[in-house]
């Protein structure tokens, strides 16, 4: 695979990185604490505002053409792209939340799904929850494979091969993961399943966004009227987790997870190493 410029950052561009990805976590950290029913999704986006400017950064989705907001809130059947506004979150809601910051120029991107309490619908609720498990726990395999990964394609496998073990899931493939780094969105892609390429060498420098993104029904979607909040086509339930992840040459680091992704990595025998 050809790139038009170096995929690969140098150790002190790394460094950079190391910030903007705990301003991104600190953003999420403040939407899971104010998150319960009777919330709007615009008050979430305030909150996650606040955090990452109290870490010295700025919102980076706001720095996409035409977006306004700090979070991406996408609910129940919404897969992505929601738009915070006056949604008032309901018990028993799936929602997913991303977030990205900017600082001294570098990125970071992750996301999270949330699943509220409805004591009405326990099944529901359970049902959701397992899918927002399993589709964390295929991006820590994800992660953990990339740890060891000689190319990074091999990210796709681990990811679709825990998602197909737990049970019917969709998986989508209109949207997947990617580069990340002076732009929130860089090569290369990062792919959620198996694709007939390797992809890139995995070597010191390669910054990523993996992000499964994984449905109760069918992985088809589309984009409602706001122009761009993606929605499945059956109208079930959607869940969202992302994370960045740097390797350097002593080992992996997730950029934003507070721990570097120590707990996430733990099950797989994996310790991440800060970023020297
Ligand atoms: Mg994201
Ligand atoms: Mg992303």
């Amino acid at each position: 695979m050809v790139f038009k410029r170096s995929i690969y950052k140098s150790p002190a561009q790394l460094r950079l990185m190391v910030a903007p990805g705990l301003a991104t976590a600190a953003s999420l950290d403040a939407v899971r604490d104010a998150l319960v029913a009777g919330v709007t999704t615009l008050q979430l986006d305030e909150l996650a505002e606040q955090a990452i400017i109290a870490a010295g950064g700025m919102p980076n989705f706001k720095l996409e053409h035409g977006y306004h907001h700090t979070i991406c809130s996408s609910v129940n059947d919404e897969v992505v792209h929601g738009i915070p506004g006056s949604r008032i979150v309901q018990p028993g809601d799936i929602v997913s939340i991303d977030s990205g910051a900017i600082l001294d120029g570098w990125n970071g991107d992750s996301a999270r799904s949330f699943v509220l309490p409805d004591p009405a619908r326990p099944e529901l609720v359970a049902e959701r929850q397992k899918l927002s498990d399993v589709t964390e726990q295929s991006l820590w395999h994800g992660i953990a494979r990339l740890a060891t990964a000689k190319h990074l394609n091999e990210v796709g496998e681990a990811v679709e091969d825990h998602i197909l073990s737990q049970g019917e899931y969709g998986i989508l493939t209109d949207y997947i993961g990617h580069g990340i780094g002076r732009r929130m969105h860089e090569e290369p892609p990062v792919f959620n399943y198996r694709v007939r390429a390797k992809g890139p060498e995995v070597k010191p420098g390669l910054v990523v966004a993996i992000e499964p993104m994984v449905v109760l029904g069918d992985p088809e979607t589309y984009v409602k009227d706001d122009g761009w909040t993606v929605a499945t086509e059956d109208g079930s339930a959607a869940a969202h987790w992302e994370h960045s992840v740097a390797v350097h040459k002593d080992g992996i680091w997730v950029l934003t997870a507070a721990d570097g992704g120590a707990a996430g990595l733990a099950p797989f025998g994996i310790t991440p190493t800060p970023i020297a």
